[in-house]
């Protein structure tokens, strides 16, 4: 059985209020292990409290970004929030376990070398990359991008670098530039439609490339009643899962990091991310 391990290290905003308690059952299972760190609602644990060091940081963004970033008041958060994302990367390659949830306040895939936007400031899987580069060697990764928006960010960061695959889906015009990949939505789509694209246009790349790790960026604002609607229901982030862990344990070991992007809605948080962390543990 995999070991699967959440980082809860900061989360901003409303919709995350009722975690980590809401994660209930998947808490109590033998191979899932909480890290957490600071939270606003409690006081920060001397626990794995680990803010990204800034030199990691520099790897990916630009200077003036970052001192942008350092003027804007989420400075501390974002370097927190990015902190799980590294964290789950290193204790993945440390063997301590196989699979990882993150939750992230602020982050990810709008995060570019030099801008920001849309909540996100640093880019955590971007400098989980280049940290895991620099201690292991390692070579190839891939990145799903499920949330409802465009990869900007990360896009930019990887635009010239064959060493990362990045498939998004999302509204923007369908291309295809170095391992990187736009795959074009319709405006709204069913369930099985979206897992079919991802099934055709992610699986026999990720098969072919051969990454070592697996990030998904997911973000489920492009459920019913979000703010990105595609007309996706619930249940599909859960069929995406189990996809996307089948994947990982055919390719790469296993090795799957789920880094939560869009979605504001409090009431769908508790009803998918338990379920979606549950897939990674069973
Ligand atoms: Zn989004
Ligand atoms: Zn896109």
């Amino acid at each position: 059985m995999l070991k699967t391990g959440i980082f809860f290290h900061y989360q901003n905003g409303d919709r995350l209020r009722d975690f980590p308690e809401a994660l209930g059952d998947v808490l109590s299972r033998d191979n899932v292990f909480l890290y957490d760190a600071f939270y606003p609602l409690k006081p920060a644990s001397s626990f794995d409290l680990d803010a990204v060091p800034i030199e990691l940081v520099t790897r990916v963004h630009s200077p003036r970004m970052i001192d942008e970033v350092r003027r804007s008041g989420a400075f501390e958060g974002a370097l927190l929030s990015a902190s799980g994302t590294v964290a789950a990367a290193l204790r993945i390659w440390n063997g301590e376990i196989d699979n990882a949830f993150v939750f992230t306040g602020y982050g990810d895939h709008h995060a570019g070398r030099d801008f920001y936007g849309g909540g996100c400031y640093f880019n955590g899987a971007a400098i989980a990359i280049q940290e895991l580069r620099s201690r292991f060697a390692a070579r190839r990764f891939a990145i799903i991008d499920t949330d409802a928006h465009h990869g900007d960010g990360t896009w930019d960061i990887f635009e010239n670098d064959p060493g990362v695959l990045y498939v998004c889906f999302c509204s923007g015009p369908s291309r295809e530039h170095n391992n990187k990949v736009n795959v074009q939505l319709p405006w709204r789509l069913t369930d099985e439609d979206y897992l079919d694209l991802v099934k055709k246009s992610f699986h026999p790349r990720v098969k072919a490339f051969r990454p070592e790790v697996i990030f998904w960026n997911w973000g489920y604002d492009g459920t019913r009643g979000e703010y990105g609607d595609l007309g996706l229901s619930p249940d599909l982030h859960v069929r995406l899962a189990e996809e996307l862990k089948g994947l990982a344990g055919e390719v790469c070991r296993g090795r799957l990091i789920v880094v939560l992007c869009g979605g504001s809605r409090r009431d769908l948080a508790p009803l998918l991310i338990p379920k979606v962390a549950n897939v990674l543990a069973e």
